[in-house]
């Protein structure tokens, strides 16, 4: 995949968002709005489990083409499980936003700690991305390109790129202004993956490998909310199971 194409993805996923938002005058109440945010969930769960969490504990040492450096897999838990609390920690700053929650009120201010952390969650996403993309570095230190990952990336974009121009038009700041401050949030994880390209495992004196097993425990802390946050009062809706199925179901059948 080419860098130039994956940066147009994420940038258009948040265009998008935004789009939906102030042309469509749908908001993240909006019934399709929310499906496809439990879409996005199962799709994000289908990636971690079928291909992220088995390439970090090795499972392509031994394909020529892929046999990148072995992960110490201890070392792989540890920052699966920092990926999560890191999350954690910064849904306490943004309320949640990462996986499409956002509490609107009319006439709010703009609300810069949710901005800010939401900022630092796509920056930190982008980086396996750009490690991914490393060309001219030797074959054995590649680390293997996964389209899956960008996908999951991208589809969990718009939903939040959706809740944040919710949010943002809920304010008191100029239509523009709002679209310029949403375009700001889109550069974020362009700007991880720039990021992922410089650095090297010999400049970070660790794998950057581990980096991708912190975003992973991220995904696994977003995807499982946003599932648990479909059944809304523990009631089970059909309509949100089935998108959950499809996308876990896409994920597999396309990856
Ligand atoms: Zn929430
Ligand atoms: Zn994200």
């Amino acid at each position: 995949m080419n860098f130039y194409i994956v940066e147009l993805l994420l940038i258009g996923s948040v265009v998008l968002g935004g789009a939906i938002v102030s042309y469509l005058n749908a908001t993240n109440k909006n019934q399709y709005i929310k499906l496809a945010l439990a879409f996005s969930g199962g799709f994000l769960l289908a990636v971690i489990f079928q291909h992220l969490l088995p390439e970090l504990y090795g499972a392509h040492q031994g394909h020529a083409h892929h046999a990148h450096e072995a992960l110490p897999v201890f070392q792989v838990g540890v920052f699966i499980l920092l990926g999560f609390l890191v999350q954690l920690v910064l849904e306490y700053f943004s309320g949640g936003i990462e996986h499409g929650h956002v509490h609107v009120h009319k006439g709010q201010a703009m609300p810069w700690t949710l901005f800010i952390s939401l900022s630092v969650h796509s920056v930190i996403e982008g980086i396996p991305l750009g490690n991914m993309l490393q060309i001219g570095i030797e074959p054995e230190s590649q680390v293997p390109f996964n389209s899956s990952f960008l996908w999951g990336i991208i589809f969990h974009q718009v939903p939040v790129a959706i809740a944040l121009m919710t949010l943002l038009l809920a304010t008191k700041i100029k239509r523009s202004a709002a679209w310029m401050i949403l375009l700001a949030f889109g550069l974020m994880t362009p700007i991880g993956v720039l990021l992922g390209l410089a650095i090297t495992t010999e400049q970070l004196g660790m794998n950057v490998q581990l980096i991708l097993a912190v975003v992973v425990g991220m995904f696994l802390h977003i995807s499982t909310t946003i599932i648990f946050e479909t059944t809304e009062n523990h009631k089970f809706n059909l309509l949100k199971l089935l998108s959950i199925l499809l996308g876990s179901g896409l994920a597999l059948g396309l990856f």
